[in-house]
């Protein structure tokens, strides 16, 4: 999903952040343990060879962060020893 700023998105945005803590909330309230639980930032770039004009512009400027974006989003993982996606 792509967010550009602007007040409808964070509009959005707070719209999700407060539907993630009533859930978050309602799964405490069931007893279920969440203090291992975490949220990480991803983003995948696409591939160094690739030519679309952002990538095209990121190479003009020496910015990979121009880079265009194949995925964002967040990921749900939890805490330390317990997840393998946690590679980095
Ligand atoms: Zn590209």
């Amino acid at each position: 999903m792509f967010f550009k700023r602007g007040p409808r998105e964070r509009v959005m945005l707070e719209r999700a952040m407060e539907q993630v803590e009533s859930l978050l909330r309602d799964m405490q309230r069931q007893g279920k343990d969440l203090t291992h639980l975490k949220f990480k930032k991803y983003q995948k770039t696409h591939y160094t060879s690739c030519t679309c004009e952002k990538c095209l512009e990121a190479r003009r400027t020496k910015d990979p962060h121009k880079r265009g974006i194949l995925e964002d989003g967040y990921k749900v993982f939890l805490g330390p020893g317990d997840s393998k996606e946690d590679a980095e």
